[in-house]
């Protein structure tokens, strides 16, 4: 992490020129100050010398050859008008022949440093000598060491002030500026920008040491559910839940990132693990409850895992294949993880294609519902059908819902085609019974994503039967358990709000989700759908079968009604029959078909009944195929 921050900041670079600044200054000032006061010396002592030069030249001159002997009087030239600060120097006179005719102090006793200044002397043109004077330095020496050690104190107190008062406020801005630079605001994680910098790092260093790398791409499903339903402020919640549960998952080395919405990533250094047990430890981490806004919330994530060597060295192009996988997780379904293959590239086309062709479908009609027979098992009546829907592809023929629905949810068109649905099939039904066919109930399958705009939904729901003028209880909403586990509480209100209008409830698919017992009490739901997974094994495992009798069982104990799903052969359907399951569905009572299709249906019963004694309701012949491409 601390790689991020080696650079030289401006701090750094203010710190180094108040310093520099000041101990130039405090140099500065003692040195020009001793320069001076040399200079000054010199000058004093060079025109004092001219003066007493010119008091010895008198002297020789007035006394040629004998000069020598007149020490008094020289002497009294050395000395005369003598300024103070002279008094200390040695001035002296001295012969051609380097003796010493007089003096004012030995030689020597001048303390060091010493500026020597001397003049020669002549004698009718001729050299005689010189004259010397000799000053000591050593008080200017000490003023400019106790000038140059003041200001140098006074310079590091000044520069120690300006840098730990206004450079550490300055250094303390700088770090939040660079923290806030490379980190997210709202998880505290890193950023993009930090996270492809350390990828980057990480991956040119494993590649030296020859050591292995993973990248964990992370997105959460259905996150948007949270703030569509519970606002924006329970959606920044969930993010920070899920950013502290992601702190756990990794080790002190590894990179842990926010890339973008509801987008993490990590990077594993040399994982001791497989890189699908990677992927799925975060998973299990997932398991576990969140709590948004005071509720428990259950949020799963796609993870998608790429390593270095073995899909690339570049750091972008593992991210872009570990984002790829993490695709590939999200078609497959919901908490999946999967590892990159080259072959993923294909699908992730694919699915960008479905995406393209997916938008505008709705307003160029392309959407079709089939409708299968939910049949009465003690009658063989047809009690209802259930609305499916079918995608009209221009080249393709029709397209399973299972294909597409996923990527309606993700691109949000669900909400949009949902509607359609609930007002083609309410209108179909309407359109049935003013032609006097039998009045049924038709089934709607309700996507977790539709639920979880709880307003919005029930307005829906409400529209479609206002404009289509369907008696309420002839409308069946199909929700899976998970839809209804994800906030149990707002499920709990919205549930009670559609029974409120007379709608009937029905659990879809009972006994693949996460449920919870204790809600089938609670939750105002009148139907459970046993998944066809359970029926089309009840004959060969007994496992299935025990779990068949038991939904029948605890339903019948709860005064709920019970289809079986996937009703396939007879024995099946003997099988449910003699459980006391009260309706069933499955290519062996009736295929999905065109609304057509279970009109001649509903006509050939009408007939039927008009012929004979009447029955409880009319009986079912199986529809043609349905040809679906999945
Ligand atoms: P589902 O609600 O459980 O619907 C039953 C599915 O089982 C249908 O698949 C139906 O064709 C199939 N099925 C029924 N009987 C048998 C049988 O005997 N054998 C086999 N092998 N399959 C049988 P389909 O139409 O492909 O729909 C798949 C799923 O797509 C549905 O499962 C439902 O969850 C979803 N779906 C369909 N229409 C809609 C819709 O309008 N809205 C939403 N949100 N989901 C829908
Ligand atoms: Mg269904
Ligand atoms: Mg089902």
């Amino acid at each position: 992490m601390s790689q991020l921050f080696k650079r030289i900041s401006a701090a750094a670079v203010l710190q180094f020129l108040v310093w520099g600044v000041l101990l130039t200054l405090a140099l500065t000032l003692p040195l020009t100050k001793a320069s001076l006061d040399y200079q000054y010396e010199r000058g004093m002592l060079r025109s004092d010398l001219q003066a007493r030069a010119f008091l010895v030249g008198n002297r020789i001159s007035a006394n040629p050859q004998f000069w020598r002997f007149e020490e008094f009087r020289l002497l009294e030239a050395l000395e005369k008008d003598l300024l103070p600060e002279g008094r200390g120097d040695r001035r002296a006179v001295v012969d051609d022949k380097e003796r010493t005719i007089v003096e004012t102090l030995k030689r020597g006793a001048v303390a060091p440093p010493v500026l020597r200044e001397r003049v020669d002397l002549f004698e009718n043109g001729q050299l005689a000598g010189y004259l010397v004077i000799e000053r000591s330095m050593r008080l200017l020496v000490i003023e400019a060491a106790v000038l140059g050690g003041a200001s140098l104190l006074l310079a590091v107190c000044i520069a120690v002030l300006l840098t730990k008062l206004p450079l550490r406020q300055l250094r303390s801005m700088e770090d939040e500026l660079a923290h806030k630079a490379y980190h997210d605001d709202l998880t505290g994680l890193l950023n993009r920008d930090a996270f492809r910098r350390l990828l980057s790092d990480a991956v040119a260093r494993a590649g030296r040491e020859r050591r292995r790398l993973a990248v964990l791409f992370i997105d959460l499903d259905r996150f948007k559910s949270i703030n569509d339903s519970m606002g924006h402020d329970a959606g920044d919640e969930a993010l920070r839940a899920v950013a502290e549960r992601l702190r756990h998952c990794v080790r002190a080395n590894d990179v842990l990132a926010r890339l973008s919405g509801d987008e993490f990533a990590i990077v594993v250094d040399s994982p001791t693990v497989s890189a699908k047990q990677l992927g799925e430890s975060v998973l299990t981490r997932f398991q576990q409850n969140f709590e948004v806004a005071g509720r428990p919330w259950r949020l799963g994530c796609c993870i998608g895992v790429a390593v270095t060597p073995d899909h690339g060295d570049d750091p972008d192009r593992l991210l872009a294949c570990a984002d790829t996988a993490m695709l590939v997780a999200k078609n497959s379904g919901r908490s999946a993880c999967r590892v990159y293959e080259e072959s993923m590239e294909e699908s992730v086309l694919r699915r960008v294609n479905l995406e393209d062709e997916l938008r505008g479908a709705l307003e160029r009609n392309e959407f079709r519902l089939h409708y299968q027979p939910l049949v009465d098992l003690r009658t063989g009546a047809l009690r209802g059908v259930e609305a499916l829907l079918r995608w009209q592809h221009p080249t393709r023929g029709l397209v399973s819902p299972l294909e597409f629905i996923p990527v309606l949810e993700s691109m949000g068109l669900i909400h949009a085609v949902g509607q359609w649905v609930l007002d083609e099939s309410c209108a179909q039904l309407c359109r049935w019974q003013a032609q006097g066919l039998l009045a049924l109930q038709v089934s709607v399958n309700v996507s977790p994503l539709q639920f979880s705009r709880q307003l919005d939904f029930v307005d829906a729901v409400r529209g479609a039967l206002q404009r289509t003028g369907l008696p309420p209880a002839q409308l069946q909403l199909e929700l899976t358990e998970s839809t209804l586990m994800t906030d149990s509480a707002q499920s709990q209100r919205l549930l009670n709000e559609l029974r409120h209008h007379g709608v009937e409830l029905a659990i879809d698919d009972f006994g693949t989700g996460y449920s919870s017992l204790a809600y089938l009490r609670s939750f105002p739901v009148s139907v459970l759908k046993i998944d066809r997974s359970f029926v089309r094994d009840m004959m060969s495992s007994d496992a299935n079968a025990s779990i068949v009798k038991a939904i029948v069982q605890m339903a019948q104990g709860l005064g709920l009604s019970v289809t079986a799903e996937g009703i396939e052969t007879a024995e099946q359907l003997a099988a449910l029959k003699a459980l006391g399951c009260s309706t069933g569905q499955g290519f062996g009572l009736g295929r999905p078909a065109p609304a057509e299709v279970i009109e001649g249906l509903l006509r050939g019963a009408a007939a039927q009944q008009a012929g004979q004694a009447p029955a409880s309701g009319p009986p079912v012949a199986a529809p043609a195929a349905d040809p679906v491409s999945a």
